[in-house]
């Protein structure tokens, strides 16, 4: 470089004409001899290739300058190496963290549509049981109404087109079957049609969303253990999981009348 050249053969700065032949560690600066008897004499002034020599020997020793920055150099190498690396491993534990909260996610999502299952299930067999009920209701009603048609339709005929005779031969079958008709009216009419009481108590969803379901993250920075070291954020994820988070009560009281008719 310059360096080399500007050593080999370079003329001291105030007197072009000579070159510079010593250096002064008084003053630190390479003179010529006109110097040295100028304003360089009895100071410390040694020639310049033993002192330019000296100085290679103590840069290029085991204490020295250049040793020093190559392992500089490998201790900062190093540190770029080991934050590639502990920020991978960073990234890691993150994509980790990311999967694990998905997957509880997953799970929370999945109970609660479970619970949503089981009550839905629970009214649709407490409906398909009330309409077997109604049914059976309905049916021992239309019995009772066409038995007593059918009695009306024949007594009517009877007295309306019947000699006295007949009247008189059938009166009694008549009253008989009149008061068994309105017996078994009684017994069809004692028995009410009466759904169960469905009482729904919805989640509380306010306190749902304070809970938190799918866990909660914190992150806390750390420092570097020195300056030079990384700081990187620790992430910690506690899980709670409230499976059972949504309560759900449904009441049915049913009613025990229940009796099946045949007129
Ligand atoms: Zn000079
Ligand atoms: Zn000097």
């Amino acid at each position: 470089m310059e360096l080399n050249s500007h050593m080999r053969e370079s003329s001291c700065d105030i007197h072009k004409d000579k070159q510079v032949e010593l250096y002064c560690h008084d003053c630190k600066e390479n003179i010529c001899l006109k110097c040295l008897s100028v304003n360089h004499c009895g100071h410390n002034n040694v020639e310049i290739s033993e002192v330019a020599d000296n100085f290679k020997l103590r840069f290029n020793g085991d204490d020295g300058d250049d040793k020093q920055i190559v392992s500089a150099i490998s201790s900062v190498r190093e540190q770029s190496e080991q934050t590639k690396q502990v920020a991978a491993e960073f990234r890691n534990k993150v994509e980790d963290v990311k999967k694990k909260v998905v997957a509880t996610g997953d799970l929370v999502k999945r109970s609660v549509d479970d619970q949503i299952n089981d009550v839905l299930m629970k009214l649709e067999s407490v409906t398909s049981e009330s309409d077997k009920e109604e049914q059976s209701v309905q049916e021992a009603c239309k019995l009772g109404v066409e038995s007593m048609e059918n009695f009306r339709t024949r007594s009517r005929a009877l007295l309306d087109k019947g000699r006295p005779s007949d009247i008189t031969r059938e009166a009694d079958e008549l009253h008989d079957r009149a008061t068994e008709l309105l017996s078994q009216s009684n017994d069809v009419t004692a028995v009410k049609y009466c759904p169960p009481h469905v009482t729904y108590t919805p989640a509380d969803v306010t306190q749902v969303k304070r809970l938190s379901v799918v866990g909660e993250l914190t992150t806390e920075t750390q420092p570097g253990v020195s300056y030079l070291l990384h700081s990187y954020c620790c992430i910690r994820v506690p899980y709670f999981i409230f499976l059972c988070f949504v309560h759900v009560d449904v009441c049915f009281q049913m009613c025990t009348q229940r009796h099946n008719f045949l007129v």
